[in-house]
């Protein structure tokens, strides 16, 4: 494809954004990178804590820690109870912020009632947490330096709209959700001036009034609003490109767990309107983990040039 060229509606039904490819693409290019790093006696190094046993969380952790290793790296899972106390989480925080072999911290969220998820972000070295959820990231990201670490989903997200020659310069950008994981960092990515950004971009959320006359104006429609296939065909504009960030888990007796993954667009009706489209699962999903490997690397070669 073209950069640029967007399909015009009519043509057909949207072109699908291949996220489980792209993905594979951008760790065939981080095992490279991480295979120069070994040359130079450096092996990136993630360590992902996990405290207490959700389920889901542990399925995340899982999948993060053979990601690394696939990828070459060093990846590791620390595994604690769920009574450990905020005072020992923090402890082992120090210990791996000390630690040269550690590139990268991740504390999976969410974590027990009993510890504060700020307190314990506060406490990573900003140099290590390539989740990118460190107020010093932050607001690395929002003056637009780019020598912190921007979070992994909506990284992920800018790349796919340049990996797949969406033209964002210019474009309108309705982004619903305005959490500090997705919505705030990806309406930061794309109002930053350059390439894959320069967009003029519009924040919603569960206060604002009448949502489709926004998302019926996006060029790009971003959404990570956690309601499942809330988006529909009538709120999209004609040729729009639309990215699902949405993961749902609704019932489904037709199958086997008797539930089914669906993301925040009504993709069946979607698809008919839009031109460019991601599905769930195999869009947005497999890119975060191939963007925090990708920080983690970034981590590890900053430790060559510092
Ligand atoms: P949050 O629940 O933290 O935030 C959801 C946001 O959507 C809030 O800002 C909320 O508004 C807004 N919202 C909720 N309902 C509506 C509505 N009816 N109209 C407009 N805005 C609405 O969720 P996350 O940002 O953490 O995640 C969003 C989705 O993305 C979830 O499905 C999650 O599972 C998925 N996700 C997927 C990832 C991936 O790798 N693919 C990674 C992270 C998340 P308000 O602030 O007013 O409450």
């Amino acid at each position: 494809m073209k950069r640029g060229r967007w399909i015009l509606p009519g043509d057909s039904a949207a072109r699908l954004i291949d996220g489980v490819g792209l993905a594979k693409l951008i760790r065939g290019e981080i095992a490279a990178d991480v295979a120069v790093l070994r040359g130079s006696g450096v092996t990136p190094g993630l360590t992902v804590v996990l405290v207490g046993d959700d389920a889901a969380s542990a399925v995340y952790v899982g999948a993060k820690e053979k990601a690394s290793r696939e990828a070459g790296m060093a990846g590791e899972t620390i595994r604690l109870p769920s009574a450990t106390t905020q005072a020992q989480l923090l402890a082992l925080v120090e210990q791996l912020n000390a630690d040269a072999s550690v590139h990268g911290i991740l504390v999976q969220m969410p974590l027990p009632s009993h510890i504060d998820p700020d307190t314990v972000i506060r406490h990573i070295d900003p140099a290590k947490d390539v989740d990118g959820f460190h107020p010093i990231n932050v607001g690395k990201l929002l003056i637009g330096h780019t020598d912190g670490f921007a979070p992994c989903t909506p990284s992920g997200v800018q790349r796919m709209l340049t990996h797949y020659g969406v033209e964002t310069r210019g474009a309108d950008c309705v982004v619903i959700g305005r959490s500090t994981i997705v919505g705030k960092p990806m309406a930061a990515l794309m109002v930053q001036a350059g390439a894959g950004a320069d967009a003029t971009v519009t924040i919603c959320h569960s206060r604002t009034r009448n949502l489709g006359d926004h998302t019926r104006r996006a060029d790009i429609l971003i959404v990570a609003a956690g309601r499942p296939r809330m988006v529909t065909a009538d709120m999209v504009k004609p040729g729009a490109v639309v990215i699902d960030v949405g993961m749902n888990r609704i019932p489904d007796a037709s199958t086997k767990s008797g539930t089914r993954l669906v993301g925040d667009v009504d993709f069946e009706g979607v698809r008919q309107v839009a031109s460019l489209i991601t599905p769930v699962p195999g869009g947005v999903g497999p890119m975060t983990i191939a963007m925090l490997l990708r920080n983690t690397v970034r981590s590890a070669q900053r430790t060559l040039v510092a």
